[in-house]
This record gives structure tokens, sequence and C-alpha cells, in this order.
């Protein structure tokens, strides 16, 4: 038997659903742990920042079997960190500085949307001005992406590029520097999410100090 996969039937989502799926999901979780959302108001320690895709297939608590009050989170589409996003460097700065996480994790998925745009030349709109940044990361790594003629290959191996190039560039941030400059626990990983097995990669290209990153990006302690 060959059953056809089907995308999610989304038609059963409504505004008033997802009212009523709120009050369905607070009553189960009281009856689970009826100081839940006590202990929640009470503040946030997250360990852990996740800089996502905004895809909504690829929600950071559900595929890290993690609660609310787990995981900081910053998503964009295609997961792309640069340095003039204010709303990226805010989040960034928050997290190191007040909530001092512990890792930050830039985690890209297969099969991209947004990744697999910056592959082509044709136009989307703004957001390609977006992507352009991809497109950057395709340059870069030129050499590697002309030896890979397969198109799903090609889309896999730019999305853990990306992902690479992504958590390269949270280490080279002044925040990431400077906390590791003043002797604060934080290390930079970059991992890729598969829509197709649930499971995710780690690239290893974890760092945790100043040591394991590219010298044209260390700056020197603050005085
Ligand atoms: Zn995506």
């Amino acid at each position: 038997m060959c059953a056809k996969l089907e995308k999610q039937d989304t038609d059963k989502i409504t505004y008033e659903g997802l009212l009523q799926g709120n009050k369905d999901w607070v009553a189960e979780t009281l009856k689970e742990d009826p100081t839940f959302f006590a202990r929640l108001s009470a503040g946030q320690a997250p360990p852990v920042l996740w800089i996502g895709c905004s895809d909504s297939r690829v929600p950071a608590n559900q595929i890290t079997n993690t609660m609310p009050g787990d995981i900081f989170v910053h998503r964009n589409i295609a997961n792309v960190v640069t340095h003039t996003d204010m709303n990226l460097l805010s989040v960034l700065d928050y997290s190191v500085n007040v909530l001092k996480v512990k890792h930050i994790i830039v985690c890209g998925h297969y099969g991209c949307g947004g990744v697999n745009a910056a592959l082509g030349d044709k136009q989307v709109g703004l957001i390609d001005n977006w992507l352009r940044n991809i497109k950057d990361v395709i340059r870069m790594h030129d050499r590697e992406m002309q030896t890979i003629k397969d198109p799903v290959k090609r889309s896999n191996r730019l999305v853990e590029l990306n992902a690479i190039e992504g958590a390269a560039n949270v280490m080279s941030t002044s925040i990431v520097q400077n906390a590791w400059a003043s002797g604060q626990e934080l290390a930079v990983h970059a991992w890729v999410y598969s829509l197709e097995t649930g499971l995710i990669k780690d690239l290893q290209v974890s760092a945790s100090g100043p040591e394991d990153i590219s010298p044209v990006f260390k700056m020197q302690a603050q005085k």
C-alpha cells in the first residue's frame, strides 16, 4: 500500500479555535501542574538562546522537548545573522548580558524556502534584499557550492553553511567577545533540523572562547 503524503490540513485552524485551544491548554497544564503559571510568572532564566527560521514547522520548544521558560527565541526568515539587525542584536545583548544564557544555537533546517529562494534568480519581493545575505554565503563558499550539482544536495549544504556562517557572525559580535573576555560561560553552536525525520544534526562548529574563532574577528578586551 502506498499512502500519498499530503500537506498538513490547516483548514481546521480558525481564529476562535486558537482562543479555545488556549483555554484547553491552560486547563490541561493546570491539571498536570497546578503551580505551572504561578512559577513561570515569577521570572525567566532560560539557559539557551535560539536563533532559528520563522518556518511554522520548526518550533524551538517542541523539537527539543523543552517547556516555556527554557529557551529565549529569535526567529527570522532563514535564520540570518547580520551585524546591522537591531532586532537580533537587542535579543543577543539582552540574553547574554541580562539573562546570562550559557548556549546560543543558530538552527537552520533542510528544505528552507528562504535558502532555496536565495539559490535561485527569481524575484520574490522585498525579501530578496534580506536573502542577499544568503547569496553572500554562496559567494563565500563558491568553490564548494560549484562542485555540488544535485539541487537538493546544493540546498542542503547551503542550509548547513548558512547556519555555520550565522553562528560565526554571532561569535564575532562585540557582545559575545566581551562576555568571553569577562570569563562568562557561553558557547555558540550551529545546528540543522530535518523536516523529514524530526532529528537535529549538530554541525560541530561550536565555540566557547575567542581561541575558537577566526583571528580576523578577534577583538581586544574592553579596558
Ligand atoms: Zn526556513
